[in-house]
Parts: C-alpha cells; sequence; structure tokens
C-alpha cells in the first residue's frame, strides 16, 4: 500500500529542518515560515523517513493512502 506524507502546519514552528533534510519533498512557504509538502515521494525514502523524524514537534506523519 502505498505511503503518504502529512505536515500539520498548526504545529509547525518553521525551523526549516525538513527542507534542508529533503528539498525535493519538502519546502517552505517564506510567507507564513512554515514548511509545506513540494512533492508527495514515490516511495518514503531513508531521506524522506529522516526528515519526518527529526521535525522536533512532530508535525510530519506518515499515512497509508488507502485506494
Ligand atoms: S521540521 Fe517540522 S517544525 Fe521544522 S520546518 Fe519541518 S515541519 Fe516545520
Amino acid at each position: 500500500m502505498a505511503q503518504k506524507i502529512l505536515l500539520n502546519q498548526d504545529l509547525c514552528i518553521g525551523c526549516n529542518t525538513c527542507p534542508l533534510i529533503d528539498p525535493d519533498t519538502f519546502e517552505m512557504d517564506t510567507t507564513i515560515y512554515k514548511a509545506k509538502i513540494k512533492k508527495q515521494p514515490d516511495t518514503i525514502t531513508e531521506i524522506v523517513q529522516s526528515a519526518v523524524s527529526s521535525c522536533p514537534v512532530g508535525a510530519i506523519s506518515t499515512i497509508e493512502e488507502t485506494k
């Protein structure tokens, strides 16, 4: 089953860690200084997983996409 990334901008403190670790998947929205998903990854690679687990406030998670 495919996995998908979720980013809760209400929790994000704009630390810039996730786009630094994985700039293909995450980017900063400079108008609100919070991260957003740039592109859903095809697969959850170690780099994506590293960015997810490096978020200091747990704003990023992975979910199983059911379809
Ligand atoms: S690592 Fe977490 S808190 Fe930092 S920019 Fe990314 S989502 Fe926001």
